[in-house]
């Protein structure tokens, strides 16, 4: 039954709709998901837009199984063809972007424009007099040539603004063979030729599964980005104390011969006085860099509070004495403020908290001894 249907070019375009029909329940699943948890607009149109594609093609599913598809049934597959078209790059913008006035503007004007298009295929018959086949076929002629515009216009508009910008693209270009072919098999072969038709079945499925993909990705990717948020500090991108006390408490409880150093900044607050607290807060960027570039191979670097930095070394073929002054030397060298270090040692049947006040206190002994000195605790 599906073979001999498939060789009439039935059944092909209805697997094609229905399948395209489950991707975009599961994309309208992660996006109603989204909005639920985040309540942000974009998701919420996100979730629309997917809605308005979806009665598209149980529209379209309607057309490809009723013999005799009813004109109105005809026009609304058009308009909502070129509007789904819009909705899909609106949405993968909004992943990205704020949405501004200006995006809301072009918006309503390219979607008065395909309404305005779409008023050919029901003037076309007074305006063309030809033959009932002719007419026909000029009805979403208006439509399709729009729709090139659209396809130009999205994959130059769009591409700079979002990521995955790879993805998007191949999409736009399945989109734009797909359109291709349709208007080949159209407007030249009346509909008929089956490779073609065979295209305009598969392709839809590939665009929608790499939007798919596309909204996956996204997903990771502001999961990944809360997390980062959540363990680390949103000034000098250094791990908060919380993850810093999580990292010293896995080491020490398994008995590693790790190391935590302990900095502070010498008269930070007269920096902040005298120069300001932008400066101050460049400042603070610049040693958090030094210290990242020292430990990025040997261990962890951590905002502990105000000014306060902390390291912890698990490398234990590391020279303490000579890594910490290291970096005294460099925060002196390159940056307009000094800073006092203590560092302690791991010995066996210490807390994790206590190696931690062990290395504050050392830094303690470097501040009132003088500053700008490394000390080591015991
Ligand atoms: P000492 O040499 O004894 O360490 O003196 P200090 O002035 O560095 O020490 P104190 O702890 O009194 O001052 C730390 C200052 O750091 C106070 C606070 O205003 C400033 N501070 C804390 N967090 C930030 C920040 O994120 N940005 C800026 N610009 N300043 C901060
Ligand atoms: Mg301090
Ligand atoms: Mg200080």
């Amino acid at each position: 039954m599906i073979s001999i249907d498939l060789q009439s070019g039935r059944a092909a375009p209805l697997i094609s709709d229905l399948v395209v029909l489950v991707i975009l329940s599961l994309m309208l699943v992660i996006a109603v998901r989204l909005w639920v948890d985040r309540r942000k607009k974009a998701y919420r149109s996100l979730a629309w837009s997917i809605g308005i594609i979806m009665a598209q093609y149980a529209l379209q599913l309607y057309l490809h199984s009723s013999a005799q598809p009813s004109e109105t049934i005809a026009y609304w597959t058009l308009l909502l063809r070129t509007v789904s078209f819009l909705l899909v790059n609106m949405s993968i913008f909004q992943l990205y972007n704020p949405t501004r006035a200006k995006h809301r503007i072009m918006m309503t004007m390219f979607l008065l424009g395909a309404g305005a298009v779409s008023l050919l295929h029901i003037y076309m018959p007074s305006l063309f007099q030809g033959t009932d086949a002719q007419v026909r076929m000029l009805q979403g002629l208006g439509m399709d040539l729009y729709l090139f515009v659209l396809i130009f216009l999205s994959f130059n508009l769009i591409s700079p603004f979002i990521a995955q910008t790879g993805k998007y693209q191949a999409a736009m270009t399945i989109y734009f063979t797909e359109h291709v072919a349709h208007v080949l098999n159209r407007y030249v072969f009346g509909d008929a030729q089956p490779f073609l038709s065979l295209l305009k079945a598969v392709l839809p499925v590939v665009f929608y599964f790499i939007l798919f993909i596309f909204l996956f990705e996204r997903v990771v990717e502001i999961m990944q980005a809360i997390y980062n948020t959540s363990i680390t500090d949103g000034l000098t991108r250094l791990y908060n104390r919380k993850f810093f006390d999580k990292r010293v408490s896995q080491y020490v409880q398994h008995g590693y011969p790790v190391s935590v150093l302990f900095s502070d900044i010498d008269n930070f607050k007269k920096l902040n006085d005298t120069k300001g607290h932008h400066m101050g807060d460049e400042v603070l960027k610049q040693v958090a860099e030094i210290l990242k570039q020292e430990s990025e191979e040997c261990g962890v670097a951590g905002r502990y509070g105000g000014e306060e930095m902390v390291l912890l070394i698990t490398d234990p073929t590391i020279d303490m004495d000579q890594f910490a002054e290291k970096i005294r030397s460099r925060i002196e060298a390159e940056t307009i403020v000094t800073a006092s270090i203590g560092y302690s040692k791991y010995k066996s049947g210490i807390s994790p908290n206590e190696l931690i006040r062990q290395a504050d206190e050392a830094m303690y002994k470097a501040k009132t001894s003088g500053k700008n000195k490394v000390v080591s605790y015991g």
